[in-house]
């Protein structure tokens, strides 16, 4: 159960800066996750402030 980052992302940042993993990169419109990487912390999901990431 990886965490996905839905279309409610706003690009901040703050979730990739959170990231122990560093499973978090910018992509075209939003920021996305690689599931491959995603250690299923829940770190990112704390700190969005839009609630744009969701556990799958
Ligand atoms: Fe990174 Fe943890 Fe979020 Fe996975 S759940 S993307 S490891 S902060
Ligand atoms: Fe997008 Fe939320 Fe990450 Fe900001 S913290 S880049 S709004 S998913």
């Amino acid at each position: 159960m990886a965490y996905r980052i839905t279309d409610e992302c706003i690009s901040c940042g703050c979730c990739a800066a959170e990231c122990p993993a560093n499973a978090i990169s910018e992509g075209d419109t939003s920021y996305v996750i690689d599931p491959d990487l995603c250690l299923e912390c829940g770190a990112c999901a704390g700190v969005c402030p839009n609630d744009a990431i969701v556990e799958e």
